[in-house]
């Protein structure tokens, strides 16, 4: 079971048409969904990967601009003053001996090397290629990363959510998890914090509420993290990616507990 970019987008567009408190969020979230899409299909049409970052950057790197005017003009004000930044420097570069040591070629290695969600340009710019390395099973060669239960199998990327799905879909009783770099799912087991790995039924929680029938919030009392869960077995039409950014709502209640996600969403929440 994997979501494709149009799926993500038309689910995007769908729910930010209902009334809900995160339409206007969805909104921004189809939008960028939208050029995320466009980047994969040009990234696949430009032929192989190699997967080596380095290598590949300027495939990549090319992708970057119409993010960054579409953040410049619309984005929020912190955001937009840095893709305006990272516009002046890149047509810096380009006018002159290369791109080497341009800004927007630092963002990437560095979300490459050391993925943090804090680092919005690096995660919108390389969710598309890592999705199009797993897709085309080209492994990522320059990434270091520790294997471990909780980081995706593919590219050691954190998981930006879990899915339940009917048991028979997987090897993790009915639970797996998305990754927040190359959107892969893998199979996770279902009691479990996906964080710290505590297995106590009394400090793993969940909460519902009835408003997001299909979305709960797995909390750990060990280690205070928390991440949401999809279920799509009571909503088989739910786009985790999508329906995570749509529980918005949910976020604000868990911080306001004192819980930290797992790792934020694009959308910084
Ligand atoms: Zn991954
Ligand atoms: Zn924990």
């Amino acid at each position: 079971m994997k979501d494709s970019w149009s799926q993500r987008v038309a689910r995007a567009r769908q729910l930010a048409q209902g009334d809900g408190p995160s339409a206007s969020l969805l909104s921004s979230y189809a939008d960028l969904l939208a050029l995320q899409h466009a980047s994969f299909e040009s990234l696949k049409k430009g032929g192989p990967a190699s997967g080596s970052l380095e290598r590949d950057l300027p495939a990549v790197r090319e992708q970057v601009p119409p993010l960054l005017h579409a953040i410049a003009e619309k984005g929020p004000e912190r955001l937009a003053k840095e893709a305006t930044a990272l516009l002046d420097d890149y047509a810096r570069h380009a006018g002159h001996n290369g791109h080497d040591g341009a800004a927007i070629d630092q963002l990437l290695l560095a979300y490459w090397h050391t993925p943090s969600d804090q680092n919005f340009f690096g995660k919108a710019a390389l969710q598309p290629y890592a999705s199009w390395l797993a897709e085309s099973g080209v492994d990522p060669l320059d990434r270091a990363t520790k294997p471990a239960d909780n980081r995706c199998p593919f590219c050691g990327g954190r998981p930006q959510l879990s899915i339940l799905v009917a048991a028979s879909e997987s090897d993790g009783g009915g639970r797996q998890l998305l990754c927040a770099t190359c959107l892969t799912v893998w199979p996770f087991r279902r009691v479990v914090c996906v964080y710290c790995g505590e297995e106590d039924e009394r400090k793993t929680g969940y909460f519902h509420t009835p408003a997001f029938d299909h979305l709960r919030l797995d909390a750990c009392e060990s280690c205070k993290h928390y991440l949401k869960t999809v279920d799509l077995t009571k909503l088989g039409l739910a786009v985790p990616l999508v329906d995570e950014v749509a529980g918005a709502p949910l976020d604000l209640w868990a911080r306001e507990r004192g819980y930290e996600k797992i790792e934020l969403n694009l959308l910084g929440l």
